[in-house]
Formats: structure tokens, C-alpha cells, sequence
């Protein structure tokens, strides 16, 4: 892995958690991004400044996606959601981070990405139970 002093200084990601901490071990960490049209939304970031999933070994790789499934599979447990939307994008903060959002045929973009033009002036997504969420969590990993 190769990163930079510079490049890890001005990271997002390396400087703060990047959003409330759900569940964290000593590889990656679950947090609750805040976002108020989607307060379920959740992210799984890796600690180290690490680019591309390529980036890690074989071992890491497996173990971050078996986190995303746990996380995806909790919050299925908890909220039925309609979908869960899973993404890796990093244009932003190139720093590894999986997005895992459930989604609703009622909430603010649906049934477009998250990210796109909102597809009506207020959408509706339920809070999460994070003790609920936390002790389904910490029973698939
Ligand atoms: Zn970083």
C-alpha cells in the first residue's frame, strides 16, 4: 500500500471518523453518515488511507465485503427496506469506503441514486434502531 504523508493529512477520512461510530474493529469501522433525508445510511470505512479494493490483500478484501454484507443484512433485519443501494465511489475522498443504503419507494430520489435530482421536495426514511442494528451487526461478525 502505498500513501503519502500529504495526501493522508488532508483526508477526510484519516483525520475523523467520518460520521457517528456504529461498530468498529481494528481493520474498518461502521458509521452513520447523518445525512437527514436518509438517517439509515450507513458507510464501512477502512482505517488506513488505502485507494482501490485492489489495494488490499486477498484477506482484507473478504473481510470488508463480509462487513458491507453484515451491515446490508441488519439493516435489512431492522427496516425492510424496498432496496439497499451499495456503492464504492471515492471520487471525492479517495480514501476505500463502501456506502450501504436502504432505500425506500418513498424516499426524496427513489427510484433514482441518491446522489441524483431529488425526485420529490421531501422524501421519508425511517430512523434506525442502532441498539437493534449494533447487536444484529455484532452477530454476523
Ligand atoms: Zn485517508
Amino acid at each position: 500500500v502505498s500513501t503519502t504523508a500529504a495526501s493522508v493529512s488532508s483526508c477526510d477520512l484519516c483525520r475523523t471518523d467520518g460520521g457517528e461510530v456504529l461498530w468498529r474493529d481494528d481493520f474498518c469501522r461502521v458509521v452513520l453518515v447523518g445525512d437527514p433525508d436518509y438517517p439509515a445510511f450507513c458507510r464501512v470505512i477502512v482505517h488506513a488511507h488505502v485507494r482501490e479494493m485492489t489495494d488490499l490483500e486477498a484477506a482484507e478484501r473478504m473481510r470488508l465485503m463480509q462487513v458491507v454484507f453484515a451491515v446490508e443484512a441488519a439493516l435489512r433485519q431492522v427496516l425492510a427496506p424496498d432496496k439497499v443501494n451499495l456503492a464504492s465511489l471515492g471520487n471525492v475522498v479517495p480514501h476505500l469506503h463502501w456506502h450501504v443504503i436502504p432505500r425506500f419507494d418513498n424516499d426524496r430520489h427513489f427510484p433514482a441514486p441518491i446522489w441524483a435530482a431529488p425526485a420529490r421536495a421531501s422524501g421519508v426514511a425511517p430512523t434506525l434502531d442502532r441498539t437493534r442494528f449494533r447487536e444484529l451487526l455484532v452477530a454476523r461478525l
